[in-house]
């Protein structure tokens, strides 16, 4: 069966050029078929827009969909099967955010991408990497102080796993790339969330982190590298890896780097913003929440800085608990430093360069999956549109109406 759908009267987002194009779109067994002036398709679903502005559905390239509390070191005493149910729900509220597709950056498997993929439950397309990769101490590391045990049973739900040394993360990074990991994480820097590290230490040795990035290019996979300071940013980045996630507190040299290698940054501006106002209703222990200060509002900066320089940005969230809500205040705090249209690339082409999908998603070209928005004002003129759920009208996620 053909799902035929053919969209009238819309102003298309070229998110390239960053101008409209006046016209209909239209799609069929969930691709883009065609866009131009008057289009016919005599079996399909018709929506008239009016002149509405249609877009590609949005990309979040960091989010954890199984963070149903900021307390994550409470995340494996949880049972499974709880888990799950949450992040059913947290992955239906990001769809109708407009969000059709996330790459999650710890925590999601196998398991909820392929329920999501057979329509089992309703959510974004999900890019996981299963857990991410910690050294003894790091920030994937969420025993307290006075805690050895470790629990390393696949069935506990969390956002990290340790090895350390070379030969244990090539095994790790196997793994996870065995169990169809789309990129591998590593933290190479402290954290807010982790309870015994600093934000300003650097996480695993050169050679380890070598170690990862070889493994994943052998498998045709990349790497995202959890980094704070310009000292961990730098040492990532010279290492080979493709995404620096957050990248709060990065320097000048930092902006070389990333475009010497054609490296991505993914800010997470919102979590900071949210973690600060919400954090320790949502679970977030107090040491942890004292350690946001550190860096708030240096992200900012950064993200001015890297953008000035040139560097390929992508959008990110990070929120934890119930501070997903504020998905889309990401477009809001970037517009300060940023153009509308630069916010939207990074939602949706720069994303979808990042994770190798160009052409398939973020775009509205003929061939592309038919992942769209329609909105009820312009977000060229005002990021507001974007910031703020309400102004989707509709949401298509490969070509079906889910709202
Ligand atoms: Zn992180
Ligand atoms: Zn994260």
């Amino acid at each position: 069966m053909t799902n035929s759908l053919l969209l009238r009267n819309a102003l298309l987002l070229d998110v390239t050029s960053g101008e409209y194009l006046e016209g209909d779109l239209r799609c069929a067994d969930g691709q883009i078929v065609e866009t131009g002036p008057s289009l016919s398709a005599p079996d399909a679903s018709v929506l008239d827009l009016d002149g509405a502005v249609v877009m590609p559905g949005l990309i979040d390239g960091h989010v954890h969909v199984t963070a149903l509390t900021a307390d994550l070191g409470a995340l494996p005493t949880l049972s499974p099967s709880y888990v799950t149910a949450h992040s059913a729900r947290i992955m239906g509220h990001m769809l109708h955010r407009g969000f059709t597709t996330v790459r999650d950056a710890s925590g999601a498997d196998y398991g909820l991408a392929d329920a999501q993929a057979e329509g089992l439950i309703q959510g974004p397309r999900l890019l996981f990497c299963g857990r991410a990769l910690s050294q003894t101490g790091g920030h994937g590391d969420l025993r307290g102080r006075g805690m050895q045990r470790h629990d390393e049973h696949p069935c506990c739900a969390g956002l990290g796993r340790i090895a350390d040394g070379v030969d244990a993360v090539r095994a790790a990074t196997r793994d996870e790339l065995r169990k169809g990991a789309h990129h591998i994480k590593v933290m190479a820097s402290g954290g807010v969330a982790s309870p015994t590290d600093r934000i300003d230490s650097t996480q695993y040795s050169d050679e380890e982190l070598r170690a990862v990035v070889e493994e994943a290019r052998a498998a045709n996979r990349y790497v995202a590298a959890h980094a704070y300071t310009a000292r961990a940013v730098n040492r990532a980045l010279r290492a080979g890896v493709r995404s620096i996630e957050h990248g709060n507190l990065l320097d000048d040299h930092s902006v070389e780097l990333f475009v010497e290698q054609g490296a991505y940054l993914v800010p997470t501006l919102v979590t900071y913003w949210a973690l600060k106002q919400e954090g320790m209703a949502h679970g977030l222990p107090e040491a942890n929440w004292r350690k946001v200060d550190e860096v708030l509002d240096a992200g900012l900066t950064s993200l001015e800085r890297a953008a000035r320089g040139g560097v390929k940005l992508v959008y990110g969230t990070d929120l934890l608990g119930g501070m997903h809500k504020h998905q889309n205040q990401e477009f809001r705090l970037r517009a300060q430093v940023q153009d509308p249209i630069d916010v939207i690339r990074a939602a949706t082409s720069n994303a979808a360069e990042l994770v190798g999908m160009a052409g398939q998603i973020g775009t509205l070209e003929p061939g592309a999956q038919a992942d769209l928005l329609v909105l009820d004002g312009d977000p060229l003129t005002d990021i507001g549109i974007l910031a703020d759920p309400k102004h989707i009208s509709h949401i298509v996620q490969s070509g079906d109406i889910v709202m």
